[in-house]
């Protein structure tokens, strides 16, 4: 999640402090953090990028895959839907590899060993030690704001984790959490020809949706925990609490998708948990928007403002368990990525 970072105690550097402001209202925290959002979107519509993503992604394979799924006794509704699912069950398992815990790298360190005290077989883990600035030209070139630096608890070893901005950094990294998954898979789904939305969740994550003109809606892609159409994903496998959820396209800019994510029970929880009003909210939105969209012709707009019309008119139909959309595979709550300990520290183990 480094983006949402950018661009926090900017204006701090002013001569003298300010007279005591009256209370007033709380601003809208998110602002900075959708508008990083937002203007990293352009770079997943570099040629360049989806090319050199091309180079990466084995696109004949995926073809099969889908190929195979459409063939089978469970198709999807369309090719593109199959190609989405093919793309994000191929990513984790075969392209990424999730960083939390880092094992320690000095080969003469002991292995890591179990409750009774026998050797797993296994490095010992590191823990995040501190949070550094890029140092290296590599790091510096990656767009790496903040690196992370991890040590090794029995031998003092340290390992350094930058969170690498840059795709091309990430497509030769291929490491990360939910942020660098989310970035990276916009572009691959760019790349594959699918239209791709960056999903941002208040709660600190992150995922993906594809377009669906089968389904003519927008469909729910999270590269982490290889998971399509799953969009009760979170608020009920993993029981988490979630207050606002902003979808980024680069043609339609940020629409609050909070209600596709947001079953209704838990739709009082998430209004209590926001601290700003709808209008705050709704008036960024509109600004990035209309930076997005002021660029566009009237019919592209039209096909837009239509495609606005069946998600909200879909989620109003299928915001309940269990309707297309909203399932969750029997036995999968709770979530897959990052170990325990951090799961629950998260909220995040479906408990
Ligand atoms: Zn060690």
């Amino acid at each position: 999640m480094a983006l949402v970072h950018l661009g926090a105690n900017l204006g701090s550097k002013c001569s003298s402090p300010p007279p005591p402001q009256p209370a007033r209202a709380q601003k809208f925290p998110f602002e900075q953090a959708l508008i990083n959002c937002d203007e990293q979107m352009d770079q997943y519509e570099r040629e360049d990028m989806q090319e050199l993503a091309l180079t990466h992604v084995p696109i004949d394979q995926l073809y099969n895959t889908a190929s195979e799924i459409q063939s089978s006794l469970t198709p999807l509704p369309s090719f593109d839907d199959a190609l989405a699912e093919a793309l994000v069950k191929w990513f984790k398992p075969n392209f990424m590899e999730w960083v939390d815990p880092m094992l320690c790298t000095n080969s003469l360190c002991k292995e890591e060993v179990d409750d009774k005290g026998q050797p797993t077989g296994k490095k010992v883990k590191m823990k995040m030690r501190r949070m550094d600035g890029p140092r290296s030209a590599e790091e510096k070139q990656g767009g790496a704001g903040r690196v992370e630096v991890h040590a090794c608890p029995n031998c003092g070893t340290e390992s350094r984790f930058p969170r690498y901005n840059s795709l091309e950094s990430l497509m030769k990294s291929r490491k990360g959490r939910c942020g660098e998954f989310a970035n990276l898979f916009t572009v691959f789904l760019r790349a594959i020809g699918l239209r791709a939305r960056y999903v941002w969740n208040a709660e600190d994550h992150v995922w993906n949706e594809y377009y669906s003109t089968a389904l003519n809606r927008w469909v729910h892609l999270d590269s982490c925990e290889n998971a399509r159409d799953q969009h009760h994903l979170y608020s009920k496998g993993w029981g988490k609490k979630m207050s606002l959820v902003v979808a980024f396209s680069v043609d339609g800019g940020a629409m609050d998708v909070s209600r596709t994510y947001i079953p209704e029970d838990k739709w009082d929880e998430a209004m209590r948990m926001r601290q700003y009003s709808d209008t705050q909210l709704e008036e960024v939105l509109q600004r990035i928007r209309a930076r997005r969209r002021g660029y566009l012709s009237k019919s592209e707009l039209e096909r837009l403002e239509a495609e606005d019309y069946r998600d909200h008119n879909w989620w109003k139909a299928s915001n309940k368990s269990g309707a297309e959309g909203n399932q969750i595979p029997e036995g999968e709550s709770g979530r897959k990525s990052g170990t325990t300990e951090w799961t629950e520290a998260r909220g995040e183990a479906g408990k």
